[in-house]
């Protein structure tokens, strides 16, 4: 990959970064928000769980997108960005244009969430 190329992912995934990480502290500021507003009402208390419980999925996710960003900021530095971590091929960049984070190819991509039979 051609280096101007790679400072423009590098720069979009600095930017998605930012956006999780500030996501992920609306939603735990939420969440502990809507848990000192009521305290005592057992009905509320049921609410709030399920409400919790679907911040905690929802921030769960973004989690998972902060690490694979940062895993994808170590291989540029490392100088293997943009190859699939399964066969070790080059991504396309238009997959990478996309999911600037992504790990793998589309074949192996495909392959993971093919239903298994
Ligand atoms: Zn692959």
């Amino acid at each position: 990959m051609e280096k101007k190329d790679l400072e423009k992912f590098k720069e979009a995934l600095l930017e998605s970064r930012k956006e999780f990480l500030s996501k992920l502290k609306n939603a735990q500021s939420k969440i502990s928000d809507s848990f000192d507003e009521n305290g005592g009402d057992e009905i509320d208390a049921a609410s709030q769980t399920s409400e919790k419980e679907v911040f905690f999925e929802l921030t769960a996710n973004d989690k998972i997108t902060v690490d694979a960003i940062d895993n994808a900021l170590v291989k540029i530095e490392q100088g293997n960005y943009g190859r699939c971590e399964c066969c070790g091929e080059y991504i396309s960049i238009e997959r990478l244009k996309v999911i600037p984070w992504g790990r793998y190819c589309i074949k192996c991509q495909e392959e993971a969430e093919r239903p298994r039979l």
